[in-house]
């Protein structure tokens, strides 16, 4: 279990296990602070492969079993090799132990799925543990100021006309996503929510939207459509469960901006973040609703799901 680490890296509490994807290779416990990727790993060079971020809590990960199944969905899409996702498995267990073993506490844990080497084309992968990022903590803490913004590319786009669109792959290329979110913070804001043709709602470039109604007897929770090319999360999918027991209405619907406006709540999920609340949407304060408290309590359960 001891992995000897070279220098005072920041990297050095990190957690790294080398999966070996294809061949008989155990999955291998790595120095964090030492190069892991050839010149020639297409992840690096094309951002070709597929990734899933999955919380860490009580030195487990969580909803493994949804992470799992849009992992082997994802990779089916960009026609990579089926996951061993007993490899998989056990590479995460691996890399877990160690982060307990090295005092790490909650944090997040990224399986990373790459076609592999230029020259050799052996697929690669790799575990990695990290802590949670602070601004993660705050944005769910404070709350997030988010602008809207167009994705850039059409909502005809269905898994059918373009397959190659990836859409409701979680692939590695998430430039795009980056460079929206440098956007809005170089306004002073802290995310984003990408809209498409008639101002219609998509999802975060690192999250799923959600908006709750709770009003004359009516207590529903909204989402995008997953058709029209958003991501399917893990969190907002195992909320609806909790929230449905709960006697919410849970419902995917064709969202727009003026639907944000006009609802109680707006709340970005994801599986390390759990949920950050829209506290101003372009500009316009959204209140803090008297249903937030319990929305963040699901959105928390939903998250932690073993
Ligand atoms: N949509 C996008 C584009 C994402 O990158 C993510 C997570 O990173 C999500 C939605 C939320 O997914 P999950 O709840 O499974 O973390």
């Amino acid at each position: 279990m001891d992995v000897p680490t070279t220098t005072s890296s920041p990297l050095g509490s990190r957690a790294v296990v080398a999966v070996h994807p294809s061949g008989d290779a155990a999955p291998e416990l790595l120095d964090p602070t030492l190069p892991a990727l050839y010149i020639d790993d297409l992840a690096a060079v094309r951002g070709d492969g597929v990734f899933e971020t999955l919380m860490v809590r009580d030195g487990a990960v969580r909803n493994l079993d949804r992470h799992t199944a849009r992992f082997i969905n994802s990779a089916a899409m960009l026609d990579l090799p089926a996951p061993d996702t007993g490899r998989w498995h056990a590479a995460t267990d691996l890399a877990l132990e160690h982060w307990v073993a090295s005092g790490g506490g909650d944090g997040s844990l990224r399986w990373m799925y790459s076609r592999g080497r230029e020259t050799t084309r052996e697929p690669t992968g790799w575990v990695t543990v990290a802590p949670e990022p602070p601004a993660v903590a705050r944005g769910r803490e404070q709350g997030v100021r988010v602008m809207t913004a167009q994705r850039g590319y059409s909502l005809d786009i269905t898994k059918d006309a373009a397959p190659w669109a990836l859409v409701g792959a979680k692939t590695l290329s998430y430039a795009a996503n980056m460079a929206a979110l440098r956007y809005a913070k170089s306004h002073d804001l802290d995310d984003v929510i990408f809209i498409g043709d008639g101002e219609r709602v998509l999802e975060g470039p690192t999250s799923t939207v959600i908006m709750a109604r709770d009003r004359d007897g009516v207590r529903e929770i909204l989402t995008p459509l997953h058709e029209v090319g958003v991501l399917p999360g893990t969190t907002q999918a195992a909320m609806y469960r909790l929230a449905g027991e709960a006697g919410w209405t849970c419902s995917e619907a064709p969202l727009t901006v003026g639907d944000l406006r006009n609802a109680d709540g707006v709340w970005l999920l994801s599986s390390v973040r759990r949920y950050a609340r829209v506290t101003a949407l372009d500009g316009t304060p959204l209140d803090r609703p008297v249903c937030a408290d319990e929305i963040e309590d699901l959105a928390t359960r939903a998250a932690e799901g073993r």
